[in-house]
């Protein structure tokens, strides 16, 4: 790996100035600028593709989970998750069921308040969202550097089709899913090079496409083909590489090394009876970075309480319930930068259900309330009223403890 750096200057255009910054437009990001503007902040979301939703919409991971109850008809999880859960599925297929209404806290029957969504449908969905809920969008754009003055964040760097922009703000929220903006203003962050070779694409064929006909329902029609690693294998499997995001010749082996599984599945396809729908429009990582928070929600953790809670669920594979402290959200070293999604500081098995959409739309949301409340105080969210934002998070509907 080649150490060497040099320095390059550019010409930077001054843009508007703003309350909160979100970095990063998937469904942390997406929750947290909905969650600021909606407290009356002035509040723009930077975006590097064409369309939000991140993972769960460009790299159709298309499978709303963890369920937002708890197994035995109790709902844990409400919110902008909830929200965003029936936004997932307003204008095309779904597998929810039916006892789990929108707001519903508890339901009778075995169904788990989860469900299969339409990608597409869902990143339109987000975008007629951010114009109703009075979110600046800047989509193309690729965050490139904070601007710091000791731990506080003045502004970011932005790479656009129109050259580079300085936008500023008060408060800033992290949902890049990589740390980027965390990681560059100074934050301590742990590397997680921990990704086997994982690619999932959409297909369809006749079979299906008769028995969606044959029960009425399109989604039938739709197959996932999620080749490669699963999340019991990819911290486990020695033999196989394991992937990060050191170098940007490693992020390219990871995408085209993807592409070539897809591939070999593609060739195995009869041409006449089956197709593909679409491929993922970006690198399907599931750990990358994750900060080094104040605390980190480990294993050890679970079944029990804390007084900073911003939300609470089951985990994914296991029987456990976990609580989420605020803590895992703020880094020492950054004043007015909050993490949220797959960033947040947790570890072991908590790590794979806290990266789950539903939690990361919670941490978002908590992201957001709380860079809200520093853009208007000017406090550190280290030191931030977590009562003020508890309180905040409960008005929206969400549940701190299990
Ligand atoms: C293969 C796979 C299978 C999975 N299966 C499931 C599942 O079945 N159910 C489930 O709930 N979860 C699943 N997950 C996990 C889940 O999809 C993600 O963890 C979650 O969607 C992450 O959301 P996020 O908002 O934190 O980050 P992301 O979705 O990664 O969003 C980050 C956003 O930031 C943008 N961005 C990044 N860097 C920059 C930059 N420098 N400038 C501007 N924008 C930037 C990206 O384009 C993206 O839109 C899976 C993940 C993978 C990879």
């Amino acid at each position: 790996m080649s150490q060497e750096t040099k320095l390059e200057q550019v010409q930077v255009t001054c843009g508007k100035s703003y309350d909160v910054i979100v970095v990063g437009g998937g469904v942390a990001g997406v929750s947290a600028a909905v969650a600021a503007s909606r407290q009356g902040r002035k509040v723009l979301l930077i975006e590097k593709a064409s369309f939000l939703g991140g993972l769960a919409t460009l790299g159709l991971v298309v499978l709303y989970h963890p369920p937002l109850d708890d197994g035995t008809g109790r709902k844990l999880v409400g919110g902008l998750a909830e929200e965003l859960l029936h936004l997932s599925i307003q204008y095309s297929y779904d597998d929810l069921p039916k006892e789990w209404t929108y707001g519903a806290m508890t339901a009778q029957g075995k169904g788990r308040y989860q469900t299969v969504f339409n990608a597409p449908a869902f990143a339109l969905a987000l975008n007629e969202l951010m114009q109703k809920e009075n979110v600046d969008v800047l989509y193309d754009a690729l965050f490139c550097t904070p601007e710091m003055e000791g731990g506080v964040c003045k502004g970011v760097s932005v790479e656009t089709k129109a050259g580079r922009y300085f936008y500023g703000a008060k408060a800033f929220v992290d949902g890049s899913g990589d740390a980027d903006l965390l990681y560059r203003a100074g934050a301590q962050v742990v590397e997680r090079p921990e990704n086997a070779l994982t690619f999932w694409m959409l297909s369809t064929d006749l079979k299906s496409m008769e028995r969606a006909i044959a029960l009425g329902d399109i989604g039938r029609a739709i197959r996932i083909e999620a080749i490669g690693a699963n999340p019991h294998e990819d911290c486990v499997d020695k033999d196989t590489t394991q992937y990060g995001i050191r170098t940007p010749e490693e992020v390219s082996e990871f995408i085209m090394k993807g592409m070539n599984m897809g591939m070999t599945r593609l060739k195995s396809f009869d041409k006449n009876s089956r197709c593909l729908v679409s491929i993922p429009g970006m690198a399907e990582y599931r750990k990358t970075r994750a900060i080094v928070g104040e605390y980190t929600l480990a294993e050890k953790d679970r079944e029990q309480h804390f007084e900073d809670s911003i939300g609470c669920t089951k985990e994914e594979f296991e029987p456990h319930l976990i609580e989420i402290p605020y803590r895992c959200l703020v880094s020492r070293q950054c004043d007015n930068i909050l993490a949220s999604g797959r960033i947040i500081s947790c570890d072991g098995r908590p790590r794979d259900t806290l990266r789950l959409i539903a939690l990361c739309a919670l941490t978002g949301e908590a992201a957001g309330l709380a860079a809200s409340m520093i853009s208007q105080t000017g406090e550190k969210a280290i030191s931030l009223d977590v009562g003020q934002l508890q309180k905040k998070l409960v008005e929206n509907k969400n549940l701190l403890h299990f």
